[in-house]
């Protein structure tokens, strides 16, 4: 954690953190080869060539690599069928190298993406998506949780910023982002507010959070006058600006005048959701292996 010096807040510098975590599961993988361990093996089925998706499967592979992690790629073209994909994730589901299942999202549209998501066996679920897990993390069970809440607690937990008792405004409520989010921080005793596209007086709703966390998908949208002087102020957004630039849902020198924590886009919150994908991976693998988790 460092502080900048044209801003007041502590940047919360989830590159770094990532790679910490990233050396730490490294360390972890090696030890486990060196007892005699097989590979923790992902498998990443990729449908049809969307560029964007390309990047983001390329990264996810180079993160597994780096760390010890095999990674398997099933791309298939754009006009597979729906039979033909649920055959391919039950070959995956009852492969006993394949820890973790992937499939890269958007779908071509004449695919149903939820079924074949619900299909996924649950305990190879390392997004954390399934309709099982999501209901874990609901109840306070464990399970496999998404990776960006995951990382935003402990970008939180690093920093040391108390979460008990304190009112946390998460603006957005997807299922992969907004809601576990909120459930992560209601399961730590934080008094959650959920705020979305209807929220009237947004702003004033924000200004009571001691921890905000926006992923809204708007460039710049949470502004400096919104935050509670001394908050922690969590940016999911990825946006590009006119200008092309990569840009989050925070004004971020305005609300880093005022907030005591934030993070930068980029380098804040997207590290940290790939450190989380490995690690439910790496967990996922030790339960499959049967090492203590
Ligand atoms: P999403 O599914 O589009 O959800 C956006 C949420 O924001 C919705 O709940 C929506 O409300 C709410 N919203 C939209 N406009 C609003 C407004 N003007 N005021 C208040 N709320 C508003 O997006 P997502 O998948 O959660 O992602 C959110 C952002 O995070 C995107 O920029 C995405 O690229 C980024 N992201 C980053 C990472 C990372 O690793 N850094 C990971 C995932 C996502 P309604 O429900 O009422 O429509």
């Amino acid at each position: 954690m460092s502080r900048d010096i044209e801003t007041q807040a502590r940047i919360l510098d989830g590159k770094a953190l990532a790679g910490e975590i990233r050396a730490g599961l490294a360390r972890t993988v090696a030890a486990h080869r060196a007892a005699g361990l097989r590979a923790p093996g992902l498998a990443v089925v990729l449908v049809g060539d969307d560029p964007a998706s390309a990047v983001y499967v390329r990264n996810k592979r180079r993160a597994c690599l780096e760390v010890g992690i095999s990674a398997r790629d099933l791309d298939r073209p754009a006009a597979t069928s729906q039979t033909a994909l649920e055959a391919l994730v039950d070959e995956l589901n009852a492969d006993p190298e394949v820890d973790g299942i992937l499939i890269q999202m958007p779908l071509p549209a004449h695919l149903d993406a939820q079924a074949l998501l619900d299909r996924i066996d649950p305990s190879k679920d390392v997004d954390g998506f399934h309709p099982v897990n999501a209901g874990r993390l609901l109840q306070g069970v464990r399970g496999l949780a998404p990776c960006t809440p995951l990382g935003i607690m402990a970008l939180l937990d690093q920093a040391q910023i108390p979460i008990e008792g304190k009112r946390a405004v998460v603006i957005g409520r997807s299922n992969i982002v907004g809601k576990p989010m909120a459930l992560m921080l209601l399961a730590r005793n934080a008094t959650v507010t959920i705020c979305h596209s209807r929220t009237p007086d947004l702003a004033g709703t924000v200004r009571e959070g001691d921890i905000v966390v926006a992923a809204v998908g708007r460039a710049e949208l949470v502004r400096g006058d919104w935050i509670k002087p001394g908050a922690a102020v969590i940016d999911v957004g990825m946006n590009r600006d006119a200008s092309g630039k990569l840009v989050g849902d925070v004004a971020f020198l305005e609300a880093s005048r005022v907030a005591a924590a934030i993070t930068p886009v980029p380098g804040g919150v997207g590290p940290m959701t790939i450190a989380m994908l490995l690690s439910n991976i790496l967990a996922s693998y030790e339960r499959r292996v049967g090492l203590p988790g």
